[in-house]
């Protein structure tokens, strides 16, 4: 038996250009070639192949069988799965997808995954804020590039990355909106390479360009968003107390306006309730009779999703612990006091020229697009399609949905296509085509037809299914199916609603339910230890409420 191993990459390009047959592309895929004859070599082997070069050779073994040389070519370059995100989604599938087969790359602003549910629990001190996150950098990952996706150039494979030094830029949505997107203005570039790549961006929240809301509201969408409200609210008493505040100002001070009526919104109110009822009242006594909170929505009903009896349930739940919800309410600016530090005026659009003052404004009305969704698109992508012997281009665009501007996936999470400028009657038109590679889930993607709600319960599903069908290498034959585990919503003082298809709880039971349900979901071990301890503690001790 004799030994010769390749002597570089380039030449295993050209021999196997010798071997390539007529019309097969070279791309950075994975190449089963089989048993070839390469210059009286016989080749086995799986051939991996980087950018337009192959590479990972670890071994080459050469036997000789009768009267010629048999070739095995054996890699151990597993195939690079470069996930954009770690939120629901891309944090899901990176930890689903199994290591042993792929190459697993995050790149995200943000070095961890945030439990959005518990959120609002830790913008009011009931749960500590690392019980609610999870490093990536323990997923053991080949890499994790920290910054955003700021282009993707799919004809070479390439996402060009903005690094994000800034750990505060990451975490709070209203510094997020404001980041420039002017390139002279970026931070330093760099790129990363894939060979299938899993978009999971998100979204961004909804201002409706509404005045003074990207400046002046907050947001609740991250760890950095809870630390300020948590702040801010306890900025709020202790300027309320000083012996200077006038009624007046106090009034306004110890106002907490929420605008938006979804569960987000009604879940960080009926949480500030019991921060305010249980903690609070004991500390500014006299303050507690000046406190209210409202929530606006211009909506006729608060939580849509929840049918009429629940909902019903809920507003009259929130009655007794009075917190006000004004349904029907259009705000339409945000702007400063000039009477009153720290304070806000709301301008509502049914009250005329009279402001409403506020202390704090949290802003929760649903999501809009994310910039790098915008931009991919806008992009117009050649694709390779057969025309007779040769190959023809055609323009292509990554298929949107009219209504929300996700980018839009088939049922295999494969991120669909359509012929340049057809996106209007892109449903008409000729059978949409794929984007060879690219996989969507999440928020920031919406499955053709299935209509389902920008979730955590959807986005961590799509993560697990797609990541299970590629660990399996069948993720063309089985489509995702949502299986609908219900919706709950906290409302404070230890109750909840609960509906699913089977059933639907109220009170101090949809609240167990809501607890352990959140408990079992997502969550390392450490964490899974963490929350009910932070949970029995400020039960126990109170919430904490030093400012920091
Ligand atoms: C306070 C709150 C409570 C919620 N409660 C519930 C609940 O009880 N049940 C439920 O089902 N859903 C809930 N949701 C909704 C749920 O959190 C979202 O549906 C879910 O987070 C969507 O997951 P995602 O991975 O698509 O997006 P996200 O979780 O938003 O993650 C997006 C990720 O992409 C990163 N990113 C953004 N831009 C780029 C870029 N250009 N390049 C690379 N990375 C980028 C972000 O930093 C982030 O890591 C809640 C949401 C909030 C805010």
């Amino acid at each position: 038996m004799a030994t010769t191993p390749l002597q570089s990459g380039v030449q295993a390009v050209g021999r196997l250009a010798m071997v390539r047959p007529a019309g097969v592309v070279l791309t950075r895929a994975a190449y089963n070639y089989g048993r070839q004859t390469v210059g009286g070599l016989r080749m086995a082997s799986t051939v991996t192949t980087e950018g337009n070069a192959l590479s990972g050779y670890s071994n080459t073994v050469e036997e000789e069988t009768s009267q010629e040389l048999v070739l095995i070519v054996c890699s151990d370059k597993k195939e690079r799965v470069v996930i954009l995100g770690s939120g629901w989604a891309g944090y899901a599938f990176a930890r689903t997808l199994d290591p042993n087969k792929f190459e697993r790359i995050i790149i995200s602003p943000r070095s961890y995954f945030v439990f959005t549910p518990l959120l609002a629990g830790t913008s009011v001190g009931t749960l500590e804020f690392r019980a609610v996150l999870e490093s990536v950098r323990r997923l053991g990952l080949v890499n994790f590039h920290q910054g955003w996706a700021d282009d993707i150039d799919f004809s070479r494979k390439t996402i060009h990355v903005e690094a994000n030094t800034s750990d505060d830029l990451a975490s709070r949505t209203r510094l997020l909106m404001k980041r420039s997107q002017d390139p002279a203005e970026k931070g330093p570039m760099f790129d990363v390479q894939y060979d299938k790549l899993v978009v999971a961006v998100g979204a961004y929240s909804q201002t409706f360009g509404i005045e003074g809301v990207k400046e002046h509201a907050n947001f609740l969408r991250d760890i950095g968003d809870a630390r300020k409200i948590r702040m801010k609210v306890l900025q709020s008493f202790e300027k309320a107390t000083l012996p200077i505040t006038t009624n007046e100002e106090k009034r306004k001070l110890l106002h907490f306006a929420i605008v938006g009526g979804g569960p987000t919104g009604i879940e960080f109110a009926a949480e500030l309730h019991d921060l305010v009822h249980e903690d609070l009242a004991k500390t500014y006594p006299d303050l507690i009779k000046l406190v209210n909170i409202t929530v606006y929505d211009v909506a006729p009903k608060v939580l849509p999703m929840f049918d009429q009896k629940l909902a019903k349930y809920a507003m009259d739940t929130f009655g007794r612990e009075g917190i006000a919800v004004k349904t029907e309410h259009h705000l339409t600016r945000i702007r400063p006091d000039e009477d009153c530090e720290g304070c806000l005026k709301l301008k509502i659009q049914e009250y005329g020229e009279e402001e409403v003052g506020a202390g704090i404004v949290v802003w929760s009305t649903g999501l809009m697009q994310n910039p790098l969704v915008k931009k991919m698109e806008s992009k117009v992508i050649q694709r390779l399609s057969p025309s007779g012997d040769a190959f023809s281009a055609e323009e292509m665009q990554i298929q949107k949905d009219p209504k929300t501007k996700s980018i839009v996936t088939d049922s295999h999470l494969r991120v669909t296509m359509v012929p340049a400028g057809s996106q209007e009657n892109a449903n008409e038109m000729v059978k949409g085509s794929l984007l060879p590679d690219v996989y969507g889930i999440g928020d920031c993607t919406v499955i053709k037809g299935q209509g389902l709600p920008a979730t955590a319960q959807v986005a961590s599903q799509q993560a697990t299914h797609l990541a299970k069908r590629l660990n399996k290498g069948d993720v063309d034959q089985t489509p995702f199916k949502f299986k609908n585990w219900g919706t709950m919503t906290y409302l404070g003082n230890w109750t909840a609603i609960h509906q699913s298809s089977a059933d639907e709880l109220t009170g101090w039971a949809a609240w167990v339910l809501w607890r352990t349900a959140y408990l079992t979901k997502s969550m390392s071990l450490r964490n899974k230890i963490m929350v009910p301890v932070y949970w029995a503690m400020s039960w126990i001790f109170g919430r904490d409420i030093s400012r920091f």
